[in-house]
């Protein structure tokens, strides 16, 4: 069952106009919230973030928290399944087509459910292959739009090579990638760049910053030039779907040794155990900086 405008119904069954802004002009920003056990994850987070695209991009927040917070508790106990991935699309509404902004529209909410699809386990114990590309999105891309056709183009050039990912840079500095954050790992250390315009402020980030801080993990939040990327000892992929993943082979050649690293496995473990004790029990998820 998924949730459209105040109503629960079938996928199948549901409908939104032509005219709707997001179906026109990609006119909307969305979040996906991973729900572990049927608790979701970081809630309070993905809706702050979800608040935040909103104000980005001047739609009214059509719901407040403690209604958001229900829509998306009886999305979940509407599912057969315990872990999901909860998709949320809130669009400027339906309106004759004009690029300003239409007065008095109400947005168009959709939400829906899927089972959470985690890597499969070789890939989490071998690594996976990404290329790069030069990062020509705009300039907004802390706004989690659904105008997602830059990502989609770049994502398009992993996929047709069967890879896993694409890197980004832009103007020689790593930026993110198409669909996930990405760390490294050099001289002992994990880098990742600092949140800005020009990366998603992913909540898994958040995750894997924390976890390094609260167990004594050297980090540290840099810009990283594009050689450094490249001669690194070890590169992550992270995201909710993904978690946190090792990139063993870029553009071809070997990351490290061509097998995850250790900093990666102790990552790895860190995030799998917040998972079962944390994610899964729904208690305080988040940990000391
Ligand atoms: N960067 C991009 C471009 C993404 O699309 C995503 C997730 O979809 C992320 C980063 C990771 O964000 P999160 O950890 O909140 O899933």
């Amino acid at each position: 069952m998924i949730y459209l405008n105040g109503q629960f119904m079938p996928i199948e069954e549901a409908k939104i106009p032509v005219l709707d802004r997001g179906f026109i002009f990609g006119d909307g920003v969305y979040e996906m919230i991973p729900v572990y056990s049927r608790v979701p994850f970081r809630l309070e987070e993905h809706l702050t973030r979800l608040e935040a695209s909103l104000a980005a991009v001047q739609i009214r927040n059509p719901y407040p928290r403690a209604r958001w917070h229900e829509v998306i508790e009886a999305v979940i106990a509407k599912q057969s399944f315990d872990d999901q991935g909860v998709y949320l699309q809130v669009t400027r509404g339906v309106a004759k087509r004009d690029h300003s902004f239409p007065k008095g529209v109400e947005p168009t909410v959709f939400l829906m459910s899927n089972p959470l699809v985690n890597p499969p386990r070789e890939s989490i114990e071998r690594g996976v292959a990404a290329v790069t590309a030069n990062d020509n999105r705009w300039l907004r891309c802390d706004i989690k739009s659904t105008s997602l056709i830059g990502n989609c183009l770049l994502r398009q050039l992993s996929a047709e090579a069967g890879l896993a990912e694409t890197i980004l840079f832009r103007d020689g500095m790593l930026t993110e990638a198409s669909v996930s954050n990405v760390f490294i790992v050099w001289g002992g250390v994990i880098q990742t760049p600092p949140k800005s315009n020009l990366i998603l402020p992913g909540i898994t980030y958040d995750v894997i910053v924390e976890l390094a801080h609260a167990n004594g993990l050297p980090i540290e939040l840099r810009d990283i030039p594009e050689g450094e990327v490249r001669g690194a000892d070890e590169i992550w992929l992270t995201s909710s779907s993904k978690e946190v993943l090792a990139v063993v082979a870029l553009d071809g050649k070997r990351v490290g040794d061509g097998k995850p690293g250790p900093m990666y496995r102790r990552m790895h473990h860190l995030y799998q155990e917040f998972k079962q004790t944390v994610m899964r029990a729904g208690g305080k998820a988040s940990l000391p900086a």
